[in-house]
């Protein structure tokens, strides 16, 4: 099958080693409930997950949970709770929500607070082999013993600049070797903060960046055959996440880079910060969780799309047609719709066609068996 690959820069024919293919895609900080930007990341490695194990592969699929990170912490003192509790609140909503959305369940959903020992020994790693430096009791990784750096994203160095200090990084923190220098270890010197761990390096807690290579390269073996997670983590996390994981012995680190695109609201990126979510549990209010995948499926994972309200009532729509089609039960006429949706989800994963080979079915009165397959290959349960 193909697809993009954002480190190669093109669609790429995916030829997996053996029958098994290992995914790693990074997961939610639990903070929040999900919005759609979210699930239509999740969907598209669900579809691939999906097509693979059609074509006959075991898909092992890592999907973590940062539930140690800035703003799970502030949440938490804003909210009067301690942080584990927020965690643990919003990671069963998030399950829940998953399940009813007939998502395949992740082979393991690491969580980063099971993993700090590895973590702070990783880093520890990294400043026996001269790839990180102490500032002020931070630890950070020296972007200048890695020659690579950047090679995987293909950014400018300014790009690079804006997006670090747009996602949680500190270009301009005085004292760093090179602006782009991330951090592995924050040193933590508040002794009532709830989250520190003492270690080797320190007392504090791992960056972010540090906790996807290590939860990935504890579960699954390197190299990755996908590593996938929105368009916006390609640049700091992924090339973080590359540049720790090589130097700590995982050469490559994986094999294909997949990312997703945004999705809009009324022209604007979804974010919390501009306060402009669309949650999956507000929309599911309307038992329908397959039209939530019929809508997300209209756009293409490359481009993303637009989240409108005639998207949802022409998604709830499809939805009926296709259980009306599935009472109906007619027999015999076939129109090579499973064929069809298997080629469009090879091609790039071209859900849009997909979504077209089922209109055209329903239409021409198709075969319900048949329709029934295309169904259960696009984990659409009516
Ligand atoms: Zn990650």
């Amino acid at each position: 099958m193909k697809f993009y690959d954002t480190a190669q820069q093109k669609i790429i024919n995916f030829v997996p080693t053996g029958k098994n293919v290992q995914i790693y895609v990074c997961g939610v900080t639990p903070y929040d409930s999900a919005h759609l930007g979210h699930i239509f990341t999740f969907l598209t490695y669900d579809l691939l997950q999906r097509r693979l194990e059609n074509l006959g592969h075991t898909v092992k699929l890592v999907r973590n949970i940062t539930d140690v990170d800035e703003p799970i912490f502030v949440r938490a003192r804003e909210n009067g709770e301690h942080y584990t509790e927020l965690a643990k609140r919003e990671v069963d909503s998030f399950q829940k929500i998953m399940q009813t959305l007939n998502f395949r369940d992740p082979t393991a959903e690491p969580m980063a607070s099971e993993y700090i020992d590895e973590m702070a020994a990783a880093v520890k790693q990294l400043l026996d082999s001269g790839h990180a430096y102490e500032l002020e009791g931070d630890i950070y990784f020296d972007v200048s013993t890695f020659k690579q750096f950047g090679m995987t994203s293909n950014f400018s160095k300014n790009l690079q600049l804006a997006f670090m200090a747009d996602r949680g990084g500190d270009p301009e923190r005085p004292g760093k070797r090179h602006p782009l220098d991330f951090l592995l270890w924050r040193h933590i010197t508040d002794p009532t903060d709830p989250a520190a761990w003492d270690s080797p390096v320190g007392y504090g807690r791992p960056g972010w960046h540090i906790e996807c290579s290590i939860m990935s390269s504890r579960i699954l073996a390197t190299p990755l055959d996908i590593h996938g997670g929105g368009m916006d983590l390609i640049f700091p996390h992924h090339e973080a996440e590359i540049a720790q994981s090589e130097e700590l012995g995982h050469e490559p680190f994986s094999k294909h880079w997949m990312h997703v695109a945004p999705l809009l609201l009324y022209g604007e990126k979804m974010s919390k910060s501009l306060g402009n979510l669309v949650f999956a549990r507000d929309l599911l209010t309307d038992g329908n969780p397959a039209a939530v995948r019929l809508a997300l499926m209209s756009y293409h994972y490359r481009t993303g799309g637009e989240w409108r309200d005639e998207l949802w009532q022409e998604a709830k729509q499809l939805a009926q047609q296709l259980s009306t089609a599935i009472q109906q039960n007619n027999t015999g006429k076939h129109t090579g719709v499973l064929g069809a949706v298997q080629a469009a989800l090879d091609d790039n994963l071209d859900t849009c066609t997909a979504l077209e080979a089922l209109r055209t079915h329903i239409a021409s009165h198709g075969d319900a068996t048949e329709l029934q397959q295309s169904l259960d290959l696009l984990g659409i349960a009516l």
